[in-house]
């Protein structure tokens, strides 16, 4: 094994570290921890950096607070009563990755590596410790492979259809826009830094509007707030694209130019009269044209999609569809015109390296980890007897909790989880393994916010025993003989390998100046000029935007970077060159379940810091007013929300801030703060048509009220 360089803790005196904030969220901050006598003394933001600016989110300004919990996960732990119980007895590291080992070679010996699966997403973002780490030991370990496609799986890969992997209109830039529309998102809870620049915008003068069933905090501030039905956005898209074309509209030289498909694509556009759409998306026909001229007045339209648009069956063709706005009018000549999605592919990750996939054979088993629940099933073509979980919490995460509890318990499953915190998902393992802060560990991070790479240093000693994943995955590849294809390189090697240092958006660009000054914006243009496609050069097959996608026949496909950079067993599903809409059938008394993230967590981070006020123990449902009287609910009384899958206890919170027909319960909820289920024991496995993303926003739930919150008399674990 490669030796890595000893951490050098002997810097005494006051001094900062450079630190980029890991968790799944676009801003990926920058930060700067204070360092005496090898503590940290406080965590703050970066002032000098472009986009960020100086402030962290209230969630992690007390990072500190974070890393020296005393909750944290100090060492190995070892299973001593039943699964579920969640007690443990500490081990050494010794003794815990031998028996792990032990019990992949007994299940590898007994029925194929296949039978071994990791579970893993993006709990860490980083180039090292994050989605790729593991990759290279599970693949070649012959493991069946993770898909994950928990989040941006429909929306990079609809994205890609029509524009190619393109880092589109820079989030900067918005502030030169005109015209803004903030799609699927609450920037001001899940991309705080973002809203600025939105804010900065409208005070010069610029128009926002929000499209969302919810009146968020981002919405409030808007200057139009439209809300459709979830599912229903392809409609409310196509419909504006519709009214663009018949009123012509449209910069048919730029259409001309540097776009394909537009008749194939005006036709379709047609089918979306607006009375349809108006009665399909339950807006009114006023907002459609109020909308559609706003966008034929303002070329700098800059649209940001969030991921609450992707989340349905009809996620995919939602995106394709709300792409094509700006692109009819030809924002994309002037400054601040575009769409940003989602910019992974400005940054040139080498993951062929990091993944090492060519390991990997055509036919190797994959499982859908949004699914885990039913690939954890005995009656299953390839049983999983070893199960390795880490950056992730399925039990709060995954479709269908009640039955990945259920199989969570087989006590034929051997279960590694490797956290930081004794999440819910902790409680079913039969070994717990401690993982490092970020301020533990280094790290290369890119954003899928903003065009800035940076470089996270290690401020101080692991706390107790706690390792890095990157470490983990060293050790774990010693005690199983992997030592020939890399699973065992150290991290300063691992950083060469990360990205293709060659390529031009990395031009001046290297590890020596990332650990100098901690961040360097790619080279791809000023936030002050950039027009990425003024002159078309869209990354797609034909290089033009494509409005009818000619990459259709693959449109179901994955990503592979999902799929720990595995291309092949797919299970291709051609689709719809052009975007189409498909109805969901709401029963009588049925409503639509949306379940957004907190904005006082990180998905399921930080709710075990928010117990002392109240705000994690209290699973709240938003339920409309004229929903409320329908059912005689009242504030604060106690629900049940149910469907085929299960049922939780909920507290109405009623308001006019939802669309009738619609309730929203957060994600990110523990079980053993609410004492019972949480939101996702009610959502469905069903994939989307495109990208094989989740459905989650599809979910039909019916509600009863209760008089004794059941859960609440459950004792808690
Ligand atoms: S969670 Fe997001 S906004 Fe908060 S500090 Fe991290 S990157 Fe910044």
């Amino acid at each position: 094994m490669q030796k890595e360089p000893k951490f050098d803790c002997s810097k005494m005196t006051k001094h900062s570290v450079y630190h980029a904030c890991q968790h799944d969220c676009p801003d990926n901050c920058a930060m700067e921890s204070i360092v005496e006598y090898g503590k940290v003394l406080s965590v703050k933001g970066r002032k000098d950096h472009p986009f960020t600016r100086g402030s962290l989110c209230s969630k992690v300004k007390r990072y500190d607070q974070r890393v020296y919990s005393d909750e944290r996960i100090m060492f190995p732990m070892r299973r001593t009563g039943a699964k579920g119980e969640g007690n443990f007895q500490q081990i050494s590291w010794d003794e815990a990755l031998d028996e792990i080992c032990d019990k992949f070679k007994e299940s590898i010996k007994k029925y194929g590596a296949e039978s071994i699966l990791p579970c893993s997403y993006l709990g860490h973002q980083g180039l090292l410790n994050g989605l790729h780490c593991g990759d290279r030991f599970f693949n070649e370990l012959g493991a069946s492979i993770g898909e994950r496609t928990f989040c941006n799986a429909t929306a990079s890969k609809a994205f890609q259809l029509v524009a190619g992997p393109t880092g589109g209109l820079d989030p900067e830039s918005f502030t030169f826009s005109s015209l803004i529309i903030v799609w699927g998102m609450n920037p001001i809870a899940t991309s705080i830094h973002h809203s600025q620049f939105i804010l900065e915008a409208k005070k010069k003068g610029a128009i926002v509007v929000v499209i969302d069933p919810i009146k968020t905090d981002t919405a409030k501030r808007a200057d139009y707030h439209i809300s459709p039905r979830p599912g229903t956005d392809v409609v409310l898209a196509m419909a504006l694209a519709n009214i663009l074309i018949q009123n012509n509209l449209v910069d048919m030289e730029y259409v001309s130019k540097h776009t394909q498909g537009f008749e194939q694509f005006a036709a379709r556009a047609s089918e979306f009269d607006v009375g349809l759409a108006s009665q399909i998306t339950g807006v009114q026909v006023e907002s459609f044209h109020k909308l559609s001229s706003l966008i034929a007045e303002h070329k700098a339209t800059a649209i940001r999609v969030g991921v609450g648009l992707e989340r349905t069956e009809n996620g995919g063709d939602a995106i394709r569809a709300i792409a094509a706005l700006p692109t009819l009018i030809g924002a994309w000549k002037v400054v601040g015109g575009g769409i940003f999605q989602n910019p992974q592919g400005t940054f040139p990750i080498n993951r062929k390296a990091l993944t090492n996939a060519s390991l990997v054979e055509e036919n190797r088993n994959v499982i859908n980890l949004f699914d885990i629940a039913s690939a954890l099933s005995t009656s299953v073509q390839n049983p999983i007897y070893c199960l390795f979980i880490y950056n992730s919490n399925p039990v709060i995460a995954a479709a269908d909790q009640t039955k990945l509890i259920e199989n969570l318990r087989r006590t034929d499953l051997f279960t590694t989880v490797s956290e930081i915190f004794q999440t819910d998902t902790c409680t079913y393992a039969d070994i717990l393994l401690p993982a490092t802060s970020q301020l533990e560990q280094k790290d290369l991070m890119y954003s899928w916010g903003h065009f800035n790479l940076q470089y996270n240093d290690q401020a101080i000693q692991p706390i107790g025993d706690a390792i890095s994943n990157t470490e983990l995955f060293r050790r774990l590849a010693k005690k199983m003989g992997l030592q020939n294809n890399g699973c065992n390189i150290g991290d300063e090697e691992i950083m060469r390998l990360a990205l293709d240092w060659d390529h031009a958006h990395l031009n001046g660009i290297s590890i020596e100046l990332l650990k100098e000054r901690g961040f360097s914006r790619l080279n791809v243009g000023s936030p002050q000029t950039r027009t990425p496609h003024r002159t078309g050069c869209f990354a797609t097959k034909s290089g033009k935007f494509e409005f009818a996608s000619t990459d259709f026949k693959s449109g179901g496909a994955l990503l592979p970077l999902f799929r720990q950079g595995f291309a092949g067993n797919c299970g291709l599903q051609p689709i719809d060159p052009l975007p189409s809409y498909k109805a969901q059938k709401i029963p009588s008394g049925g409503l639509q379940l949306i379940s957004p993230k907190h904005k006082h967590f990180l998905n399921s981070g930080y709710t075990n810091f928010n117990l002392k006020n109240g705000v994690a123990n209290t699973q709240i449902c938003m339920i409309n007013s004229l929903d409320a009287t329908k059912h005689d609910i009242k504030q604060g009384e106690h629900l049940i929300l149910y469907n085929d899958l299960g049922e939780i206890n909920v507290i109405a919170d009623v308001t006019e801030d939802i669309i009738g027909g619609v309730v929203m319960v957060n994600h990110g909820y523990w079980m053993r703060h609410v004492n019972g289920k949480t939101v996702n024991a009610l959502i469905s496995n069903k994939p989307s048509k495109i990208g094989k993303g989740i459905t989650v926003n599809d979910t039909l739930v019916f509600i009863k009220k209760t008089k004794v919150n059941s859960a609440t008399e459950m004792t808690e674990k």
